[in-house]
Formats: structure tokens, C-alpha cells, sequence
């Protein structure tokens, strides 16, 4: 019963005479209800993991599927759909536009999936803890709030899948503690959450861990996770 599949992914980089290869046949998945946390290396290849996951890049070769669809090798607007509906996404820059107050953040990510919201901008707000903050621009925000505002916006649509790069990096304790709680309860109701994390606290939170090195994965204790479909 897997949310979240990423087979044989490759992504080759070429910039001018440098060609890198970032993914070198990465497959995992992500059950229901389950939390896995990525980790390595800098230049391991977690960004780039982690951003063909949520569609927002196309792996090389290999494909990702969320909720059951599949979401690579599609055009960058069909993939934007795709991730409003199915992929919450929390980024180390936070997913938030400059220009709109948090709540306006909040609408917008809605705004991009038909129907109702499960929770309204008030509610989210509120469960991250900065429900007098709704109207503050991003830049007016403190970093803590900045985090939880982020959250926000990645769980408007209630997604199926949760990404999140560093979610805990270089905040303070409390803030900490709630951004893991929240990526917990999100598991709990039957989400798919993948965690790239350097954080010790966040590792403690995983079902299992995924080493990344070198652009290739590996079940932490385990056998080479590419092998897993084979
Ligand atoms: P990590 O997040 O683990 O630090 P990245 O996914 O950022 O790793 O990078 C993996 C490798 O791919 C590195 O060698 C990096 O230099 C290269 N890389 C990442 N993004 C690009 C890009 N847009 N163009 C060229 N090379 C890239
Ligand atoms: P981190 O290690 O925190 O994941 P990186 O410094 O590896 O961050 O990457 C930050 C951003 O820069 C990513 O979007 C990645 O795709 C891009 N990037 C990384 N390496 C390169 C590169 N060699 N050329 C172009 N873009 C890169």
C-alpha cells in the first residue's frame, strides 16, 4: 500500500563541459502512514531526490508516482497540478511567495486544487501556532514563525504525500519539536512523509532511514534499495 514509489531514477546534470550524474538508479517507497528520513552527504543527491519526488524537476530516467499517479516525465503544468493535489512540499527557501501575506500563502496553495479544503486558512493557522500572524507578510516573520508558516502552506491540501528538506534546520527547540510533532500527525492520518535531515531528532522520528551516497541509495542496515523491484 505504497503513497509514494520512485523507480530506477536517474538525473543527469550537464553544465557546459561538467556532466554530473546526481541519481544513479534510486528506487524507495513510502507506505501509508509511514515516515522515512534521506540522508548523506552534501552532493549526495537529496535536493535533487527530493525535488523530482515533488515534481517540481523530471528525473532522467526512472519514474515517481504519488497517490498512485504518476507524476514524472509529464509537462511542468500537468506535474504543478499533480503536486497542488497530491504533495505537500517544505523546503529549506519555505514555500511561501514574498509578495502575499501567510494567509493569502495558505488561499493560494488551495486556491490550486478544486473543492473544498479539508481545514481553512484559519484552522491551519491556528494549528501551527501563529493564528495572529495570518495577515504578516513572509519578511515580517520571525524564523520560528517563518518555519510554521511554511508547514501551513505544505498541509493546505492535506496531501497524500509530505516532502521536507531540513524541515529543523536552525530552529529554535520549540519550534523544533512542533514542526516534528506536525510531520508525525500527518503519518499518523495516513500520509506518506519523507524527510531529508542531517538532525538526529528528526532520524528518531523515522520508520526507517535511506542513505544517500553518491547518487545511489541504500536501506540504512540494509541491501542497495534500486534492487528492491528486481
Ligand atoms: P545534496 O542535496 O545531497 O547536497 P544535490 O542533489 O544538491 O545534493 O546535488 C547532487 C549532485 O548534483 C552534486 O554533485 C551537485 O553539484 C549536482 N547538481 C545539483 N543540481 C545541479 C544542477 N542544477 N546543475 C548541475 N549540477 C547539479
Ligand atoms: P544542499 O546541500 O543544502 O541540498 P546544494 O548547495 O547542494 O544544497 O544545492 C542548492 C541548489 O543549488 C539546489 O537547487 C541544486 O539543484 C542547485 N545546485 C547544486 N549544485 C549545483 C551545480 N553544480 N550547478 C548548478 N546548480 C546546482
Amino acid at each position: 500500500d505504497d503513497v509514494l514509489t520512485a523507480r530506477e531514477l536517474y538525473r543527469f546534470y550537464r553544465a557546459g563541459e561538467e556532466e554530473t550524474l546526481a541519481l544513479r538508479g534510486v528506487s524507495l517507497r513510502v507506505g501509508r502512514g509511514e515516515t522515512v528520513a534521506v540522508v548523506g552527504p552534501s552532493g549526495a543527491g537529496k535536493s535533487t531526490l527530493l525535488a523530482c519526488l515533488a515534481g517540481l524537476d523530471e528525473p532522467s530516467g526512472g519514474e515517481v508516482r504519488v497517490d498512485g499517479v504518476r507524476i514524472s516525465h509529464r509537462p511542468e503544468t500537468e506535474r504543478a497540478r499533480l503536486r497542488a493535489r497530491h504533495v505537500g512540499v517544505l523546503l529549506q527557501t519555505r514555500n511561501l511567495l514574498p509578495h502575499l501575506s501567510v494567509r493569502d500563502n495558505i488561499r493560494m496553495a488551495q486556491h490550486a486544487v478544486r473543492g473544498r479544503p479539508a481545514m481553512t486558512a484559519e484552522a491551519l493557522l491556528e494549528q501551527v501556532g501563529i493564528e495572529r500572524r495570518g495577515r504578516a507578510l513572509p519578511r515580517q516573520l520571525s524564523g520560528g514563525e517563518l518555519a510554521r508558516a511554511g508547514l501551513a502552506v505544505a498541509l493546505a491540501n492535506s496531501p497524500a504525500v509530505l516532502l521536507a528538506d531540513e524541515p529543523t534546520g536552525e530552529l529554535d527547540g520549540d519550534t523544533e519539536q512542533l514542526v516534528l510533532r506536525m510531520l508525525r500527525d500527518r503519518a499518523a492520518d495516513g500520509s506518506a512523509v519523507l524527510i531529508v535531515t542531517h538532525s538526529a531528532e528528526a532520524v528518531r522520528i523515522a520508520d526507517r532511514v535511506v542513505a544517500l551516497d553518491d547518487g545511489r541509495a541504500r536501506e540504512k542496515g540494509g541491501r542497495e534499495t534500486g534492487h528492491a523491484f528486481r
